[in-house]
């Protein structure tokens, strides 16, 4: 005899699973012996800057960091936030009101929901996209629209399409640029614009700007929250994950509109602790970086961009060059979809990408490669796609 343990409807509304059968191959391919280029994962290579690890090492010894922390983050975290904000965007936050810690930044994007959105609200979501922000919504109940991102639109949102009942019904936006997955940066107008929107049907904005300092040439990504108006309606999510190979260590936060932040730190009130003390010590270490550290960082990541976007240009791969995030968002050549190609490249070229549909239906005809392994390595990708061409 046996429980049944019957999953709950939620867990039934989630999106079917579409990497089974890739997992599958690779899984297969890596029995087989292949020397496997593994590029599908937005996951540094690289480690922590040894500043950042040596600071955790001193604060790990530190008794009061053993206890239970505070839920909003420690004060000196949340000022550290509102200083790196100011320097690099030139926005004015409230460490206390303004100012929230996270287990990482898709701890928040996640709950978020449950703070706002009621059974049968909609929450207009981009697509293809980080599942998190529809899966969130699904889990608190809301509905998800998607907002499909198309190249012609420069993977910005069409507000101009979503019918005038489901923004009245709609509480919540979520938008993320520098864009995962089609590396698409934003711009002041496009915000302005998601700004008026917001402000017309109450609709609250959450920006996921994890991947601001992952920029390429100079061109610096901007804030949404340094456009006139975005405190007004939104809260903007970021992490050390990405900007700091800090992926493993679970630090984010969110800043922003302080009624949204009071919400969400309601619901993390309730159901997690914060965040171990000493992380939030080595996180305001890597806050304070100099910036030469990151510049190593995003120079590396600029040639393997070169490399590998020169590399699928020779060989006459249709591929825009990414000016943030280390991804390469590239179409699939004529006569393969998504899956078809990715399956091709495993199986002829023992490189793994991800199928663009696996992020939503309109990434079909795309396929994401991460830059998170050597420019050697990434040479040797684009000889061995030519092959299997
Ligand atoms: C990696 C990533 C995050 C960051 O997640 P953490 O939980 O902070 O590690 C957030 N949003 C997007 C779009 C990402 O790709």
């Amino acid at each position: 005899m046996s429980i049944t343990a019957e999953f709950a409807n939620r867990l039934k509304r989630l999106p079917p699973y579409l990497f089974a059968r890739i997992d599958e191959l690779k899984e297969e391919a890596l029995r087989k012996g292949t020397d496997l280029i593994d590029i599908s994962i937005g996951d540094p290579d690289l480690p922590t800057p040894d500043h950042i690890v040596e600071a955790m090492k001193r604060a790990v010894e530190k008794p009061e960091h053993h206890k239970y922390p505070s839920y909003a983050g420690m004060l000196s975290y949340r000022e550290a936030v509102a200083r790196w904000y100011k320097g690099r965007f030139g926005v004015d936050l409230d460490p206390a009101l303004e100012v929230l810690s996270l287990i990482g930044s898709k701890e928040g994007i996640g709950h978020i929901p449950l703070a706002f959105v009621n059974p049968g609200d909609i929450v207009l979501c981009p697509t293809p996209a980080y599942p998190v922000y529809s899966i969130g919504t699904i889990f608190a109940g809301g509905e998800p629209y998607y907002m499909p991102l198309k190249e012609e639109n420069r993977f910005f949102p069409d507000f101009s399409s979503i019918p005038e009942d489901v923004l009245k019904r709609a509480k919540m936006m979520f938008l993320n640029y520098p864009n995962n997955p089609t590396s698409q940066t934003a711009t002041v107008e496009f915000f302005k614009e998601a700004i008026e929107i917001a402000d017309r049907y109450d609709i609250i904005i959450c920006h996921d700007n994890a991947y601001s300092e992952l920029y390429f040439d100079g061109k610096k990504p901007i804030s949404f929250l340094e456009v006139d108006g975005a405190m007004e309606v939104g809260v903007e999510f970021h992490s050390l994950s990405k900007t700091y190979n800090m992926t493993g260590w679970r630090i984010g936060f969110v800043c922003g509109n302080r009624q949204v932040i009071s919400g969400l730190g309601k619901i993390k009130t309730n159901i997690d602790s914060g965040v171990f003390q000493a992380i939030q010590e080595a996180a305001i270490v890597a806050l304070g970086s100099d910036e030469s550290v990151l510049d190593r960082l995003r120079s590396v990541y600029q040639e393997r961009r070169d490399v590998f976007v020169d590399g699928l240009q020779s060989i006459g791969l249709d591929v825009n060059r990414p000016e943030a995030t280390f991804y390469v968002w590239a179409k699939v050549p004529g006569g393969f979809t998504s899956e078809s190609f990715t399956v091709h490249l495993l199986e002829k070229a023992g490189i793994l990408g991800t199928p663009g549909n696996g992020f939503g239906e309109p990434g079909e005809g795309y396929i994401r490669f991460a830059l998170t392994v050597d420019a050697g390595r990434l040479g040797e990708a684009v000889s061995r796609i030519r092959d299997a061409l």
